[in-house]
């Protein structure tokens, strides 16, 4: 088909999404910038024909309050006409508001807040966080995992197709298999053994990027045995599972467990302004304090993101919208799992938390051919292309149930479509 012929041409074929596909497939700048954002659509995209798509991408996570939140806009407007001032040398009220906001609603004793633009420098940042803390250089953090693409972030992430092409970078970075206790207990001896204890073990709660692959039952506790009994910080890499996505608003609160460096991004701005953060305890805030070290971004911090990001938590406090990701991600789960029984040889599993959801098809091209007639049929999800075959599903926190009931019986209208090719 035409989409097949120009994502091959353009060499797009492994990164495509239908959407991405479809604004390219015009080949004019026009369309290309044509999705907009329309001013009452909350969970959705319209076109300039004046079509329009129930996001269930939700911005790869950034939409948890929804598009536009009037709140989240407001506040950054309403600042923007006081003052969009930011610099480092002076403090700025709104940065301690948030830390302090960020202080109550993180998990345990989590309160010291550094300030960044995105999740990958969240994660550089507590990376060297915790060699300043431990005095030790190596990490251990897990296959296929994602933490983002600049170069000490892109060592902890655990997918050949990222890291091949920039090989070698850090090398004091091992890969344990995401969710196996025994192996990462092997490498946590092992690094004993030869004297390069790991300053920190980096994970994601639920690995998104990966396929949004769930964690075995008390995984979390289990690291966080194992990071004490090695002296190793635990480094929660929320950026995607953070501020409500998985039903609470932390992953972490699901087990129970404090980490000593929690990483946020995505979500924190509203999906209107870029903003980052990691979170430490008090613990890891003291053992560097003797010898601190410099360490900042421009932008990190600037008022417009915390104003975004204190309006953001409030709404998502305010409208309970954890709470509604949990009751709407568990009615969907079980009625996409549903349809998916009625087509076993196409869908191999639907997984997943609040909603945080993955449908994960037995080839990829079928996983492609249903995410674009969703498309076709005005729903926006990711693609699935080479071996990943997996698609996400996570719009933002506030769909309504009417859109969730649209976008389930599609799937099985599609699937239905689908099957008959096979
Ligand atoms: N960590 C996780 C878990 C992510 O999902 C991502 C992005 O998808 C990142 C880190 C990197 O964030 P950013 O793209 O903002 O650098």
């Amino acid at each position: 088909s035409e989409w097949i012929k120009f994502e091959t041409v353009n060499g797009y074929k492994e990164h495509v999404n239908p959407g991405y596909l479809f604004s390219r497939k015009t080949v004019d700048m026009n369309k290309e910038l044509a999705f907009v954002e329309w001013k009452d659509a909350r969970n959705s995209f319209i076109d300039i024909d004046g079509n329009e798509y129930i996001d269930c991408i939700g911005g790869r996570g950034i939409y948890n309050v929804g598009h536009r939140h009037p709140k989240v806009l407001q506040t950054v407007m309403n600042q923007l006409q006081k003052q969009a001032m930011h610099t480092h040398d002076l403090l700025d009220p709104y940065r301690a508001i948030l830390a302090k906001t960020l202080a109550e609603i993180t998990p345990g004793d989590l309160k010291y807040v550094f300030f960044t633009n995105s999740g990958g420098e969240a994660v550089e940042s507590a990376i060297k966080l915790a060699r300043k803390a431990t005095n030790r250089h190596t990490f251990i953090s897990t296959t296929a995992g994602y933490h983002g693409v600049s170069l000490g972030s892109l060592a902890a992430t655990g997918k050949a197709f990222y890291r091949k092409p920039f090989l070698p970078f850090a090398q004091n970075f091992r890969h344990a298999l995401f969710g196996d206790v025994d192996m990462l207990y092997k490498l946590l001896k092992s690094l004993e053994i030869v004297g390069e204890e790991a300053a920190g073990v980096i994970i994601e709660p639920i690995q998104g990027n990966a396929g949004v692959r769930m964690p075995p039952d008390n995984y979390l506790q289990e690291v966080r045995q194992l990071c004490d009994e090695f002296g190793a910080l635990l480094i929660l890499d929320e950026v995607q599972t953070g501020m409500g996505r998985t039903g609470k608003m932390f992953y972490a609160e699901h087990e129970n467990v404090t980490p000593d460096i929690l990483c946020l991004a995505k979500a924190l701005g509203g999906g209107i302004m870029p903003m980052g953060a990691i979170v430490a305890s008090e613990k890891v805030y003291e053992s560097f304090m003797e010898e601190p070290y410099r360490h900042e971004h421009t932008f990190g911090g600037n008022t417009l993101a915390c104003v975004a990001a204190i309006a953001t938590i409030h709404v998502l406090i305010e409208e309970r919208l954890p709470e509604r990701a949990a009751v709407i991600g568990e009615y969907m789960l079980k009625e996409l799992r549903a349809i998916a029984a009625r087509y076993p040889k196409l869908v191999q599993e639907i997984r997943g938390k609040g909603l945080f959801i993955g449908v994960e098809f037995f080839d990829s091209v079928v996983g492609f051919e249903v995410s674009k007639g969703l498309f076709d049929n005005k729903i926006l999800v990711e693609g699935t292309v080479g071996d990943v075959k997996t698609f996400r599903i996570e719009p933002p926190l506030t769909i309504e149930q009417e859109q969730v009931d649209r976008v389930i019986q599609t799937f099985d209208l599609v699937l239905s479509q689908v099957q008959r090719k096979y």
